[in-house]
């Protein structure tokens, strides 16, 4: 059965689910369109602010005007990961949706070295997952969790993984060694992974349809920017160097995250501070970035209000810190030129790169050697899930993409499932 192409499965869905560490994203995806049948997402899990949200279009053909039906917060809170995703399993089971997976695609933060493409789930890949766990301490047991109570959900569908840090397996190892004792690297695994890779693919794959040209001929800079932010250069249509690090947290200024920062202020902190390990950790991933510069909030809308209100207590604070994200982000995209020697263009994604017009306009400025030059009209036209090129003709393209990494899972996932039924019917 070609799940691709089949009329009589096209109905047929792929149940997404992305957990992160405080919270669940799901979605059940018909894989050839994108339509969503039910998505929802639980957040502040294991704390009494805990919230679940799902929603809902039983009916899935495109053509059908069914309004989307909702429903918030029917768990009472404190609850976990777990007892979200049971909540989910049982509402799809009272919408007879269980019927239409035809399997469950997971997105997995951390695959390492081992995975450059998505994998069927078996206990060698989950016992894989449980090792990478050093690496991502906080997402990769929250993704088991994910699986293992969707194996026991559903233990008749195929299991798949998604990795974020598989679309960056291509990069050369000069981009990702870092500039210390090789054996760190050979011992201990120490090395740049990046994230956001589905994101930045998905992205990447829609500018290259956009602009007729196979991705595998594509030249692009691709800026995911939402409260955490990457920068990856793709080169012929593949990820060979990017912001992110071996943990998410070096590269461009972030919500809550600093980015780079000199190695020495840890130093410093821990010697003439007297930080410990766990302040650190708390300070760089936590109240660091745009929270920390602004000492009013990590959310881009809310800064940008501050910003243009001068009655606004923080309003010089708050354009301090909007300045030195779009400065540093810009600084990242002109370093990342330098793994090129032709460029088709700019993408920005994510929640900042897909609807602040200051935010792109303010990077694009800064990067008026690279020959971007912003069209005004164009640049606040293109918002709240609107896609095009927001240069000037005579600029180099900068696109604006929203990014929709629940979809590549979905069509990974069937894409895998079709290459494993062909193989074992011709076997
Ligand atoms: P994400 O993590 O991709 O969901 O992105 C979240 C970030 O996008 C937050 O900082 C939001 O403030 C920002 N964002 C969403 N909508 C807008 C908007 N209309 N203008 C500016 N920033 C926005």
């Amino acid at each position: 059965m070609d799940i691709s192409t089949s009329s009589q499965t096209n109905t047929l869905a792929i149940l997404v689910i992305n957990c992160g560490s405080s919270s669940v994203k799901f979605s059940l995806i018909q894989p050839k369109s994108g339509i969503n049948l039910l998505s929802g997402l639980a957040e502040c899990l294991t704390t009494p602010q805990a919230s679940i949200k799902i929603k809902y279009n039983i009916n899935d053909s495109i053509n059908d005007n069914n309004e989307n039906q909702s429903e918030t917060s029917f768990l009472s809170a404190p609850f976990d990961h777990q007892q979200a995703l049971n909540a989910l399993v049982s509402k799809l089971k009272a919408l007879d949706l269980v019927e239409k997976i035809i399997a469950v695609g997971h997105r997995v933060v951390h695959g390492g070295e081992h995975y450059s493409k998505p994998i069927l789930i078996n206990d060698d890949v989950k016992r894989t997952i449980n090792n990478l766990a050093k690496l991502a301490p906080l997402h990769n047991p929250a993704n088991l969790i994910g699986i293992n109570v969707c194996q026991k959900a559903f233990p008749k569908l195929s299991q798949i993984a998604i990795f974020d840090t598989a679309f960056h397996q291509s990069m050369p190892e000069k981009a990702y060694l870092y500039g210390i004792p090789f054996e760190l690297y050979s011992k201990h695994g120490i090395r740049r992974y990046g994230f956001h890779g589905t994101s930045h693919y998905f992205v990447a794959n829609q500018v290259a349809q956009l602009i007729n040209k196979p991705l595998e001929q594509c030249n692009l800079i691709s800026a995911h920017l939402g409260n955490g932010c990457s920068v990856t250069v793709i080169k012929n249509g593949k990820s060979v160097d990017t912001s992110l690090g071996m943990t998410p947290l070096e590269g461009v200024m972030m919500g809550t995250r600093s980015g780079d920062i000199d190695a020495g202020i840890i130093v410093h902190l821990v010697e003439q501070l007297s930080y410990s390990i766990e302040q650190i950790d708390t300070l760089l991933n936590k109240q660091s970035g745009l929270l920390g510069l602004s000492t009013l909030s990590n959310d881009c809308r809310t800064l940008e209000a501050a910003m243009f209100d001068d009655n606004h207590s923080k309003s010089a604070q708050a354009k301090i810190a909007l300045t030195v994200f779009c400065y540093r982000i810009a600084k990242s995209i002109a370093s990342f030129s330098a793994s090129l020697t032709q460029l088709d263009g700019l993408i920005f994604t994510g929640g900042i790169g897909e609807n602040s017009s200051w935010v792109r306009q303010q990077i694009l400025k800064q990067l008026s050697l690279l020959n971007f030059q912003v069209c005004e009209e164009k640049n606040q036209a293109t918002r709240f899930g609107t896609s095009g090129n927001i240069a000037t003709k005579s600029s180099r393209p900068c696109w604006v993409i929203a990014t929709n990494e629940e979809w590549v899972i979905a069509q990974q996932s069937a894409q895998l499932l079709n290459t494993i039924k062909n193989n074992s019917a011709s076997n």
